[in-house]
């Protein structure tokens, strides 16, 4: 098993110094099987009594040759038991609105930090903005004269701000009083929680076997899904394809693989041939139109 606390080229000693550093709306890929493209082609190897060659340079593995052409041949005929003997965990930093969604997906192993047994006065509540919010992006709109919406959106930031400030505040006040000493503490703390917005940040580990990692990446690349889930999801494969190449490199939105958009109604911004399969190039792909 290889580990990795490592965020912008910066090393930390454990996962708590490396949550504090991450921003929100990140997730770090902390900890992998190594040499588990090995292991998975070994397993479909042994399914059809193939012999697999690799090498091993005395820090990586590599696959080559049927190896590789025996995952591919797994991951289209579905042959996904043989991707489970992989691992790979991820540290992420979200707001609570994208875990919720990211945790519905169930074959996976999840730890998260208790906002009962950890404290918020160390600044580590931070919450989201999204980029339609952004200041550069409402300087953008008075500068090219478009006054009502800059208007609305800048009302909006401000209520959000003010609104995460004030949830914060009242729950850092009753959470971490000194009165407390006269109450029930912790029965307090595992309630006072409720007064958070969805937008605050949740920091959590989630390990995943190779194929549930493949599973809840297509479902959630899809332009049909939520853009902060899909970016989440863009970030981990990216990660994925680094270590584990052979198994990662098919992996794409469903309308770009070999299973086709699974989409009743379809985003509309990919074209699709009558088998359901995208003819856009993926670069091609204008995702915020
Ligand atoms: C675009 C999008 C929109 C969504 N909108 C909503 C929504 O509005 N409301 C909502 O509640 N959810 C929503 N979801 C969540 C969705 O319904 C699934 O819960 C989620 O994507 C997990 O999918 P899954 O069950 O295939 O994955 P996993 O939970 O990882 O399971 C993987 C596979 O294991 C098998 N499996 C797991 N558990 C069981 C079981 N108990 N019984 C039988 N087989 C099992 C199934 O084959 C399953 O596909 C949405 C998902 C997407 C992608």
């Amino acid at each position: 098993m290889a580990i990795r606390f490592e965020f912008n080229g910066v090393r930390y000693n454990n996962v708590v110094d490396l949550s504090k550093a991450l921003p929100p709306m990140t997730s770090v890929l902390i900890g992998w099987y190594d040499g588990a493209e090995i292991l998975c082609a070994n397993a479909a190897g042994l399914c059809y009594d193939t012999k697999i060659e690799y090498d091993f340079d005395g820090e990586n593995y590599f696959l080559h040759g049927r190896g590789v052409k025996i995952l591919k041949h797994c991951i289209e005929s579905k042959h996904n038991t043989v991707l489970e003997h992989g691992t790979a965990t991820f540290l992420k930093k979200v707001p609570i609105f994208v875990a919720r969604q990211d945790l519905r997906a169930r074959i996976a192993s999840f730890d998260e930090r208790s906002l009962r047994f950890c404290r918020a006065d160390d600044g580590s509540l931070e919450y989201y903005i999204p980029d339609y919010l952004s200041e550069k992006r409402i300087k953008q709109l008075y500068a090219r004269n478009e006054m009502d919406k800059a208007h609305f959106l800048e009302q909006m930031r401000n209520d959000w701000i003010s609104w995460h400030e004030k949830a914060k505040e009242m729950y850092s006040h009753y959470a971490d009083s000194e009165l407390l000493e006269m109450l029930d503490r912790e029965r307090v703390r595992e309630t006072v929680r409720a007064l958070l917005p969805l937008g605050i940040s949740t920091v959590y580990l989630d390990t995943r076997n190779l194929w549930s990692w493949i599973h809840h990446a297509e479902k959630r690349l899809c332009l049909r899904a939520q853009k902060e889930i899909r970016e989440i999801r863009q970030q981990e494969i990216n990660q994925l394809k680094e270590v584990f190449p052979s198994i990662f490199k098919y992996v794409d939105k469903p309308c770009f693989t070999r299973g086709g958009c699974q989409e009743a109604i379809p985003c509309g911004k990919i074209k699709l041939d009558s088998n359901k399969q995208a003819i856009t190039s993926s670069i091609e792909v204008n995702e915020n139109s």
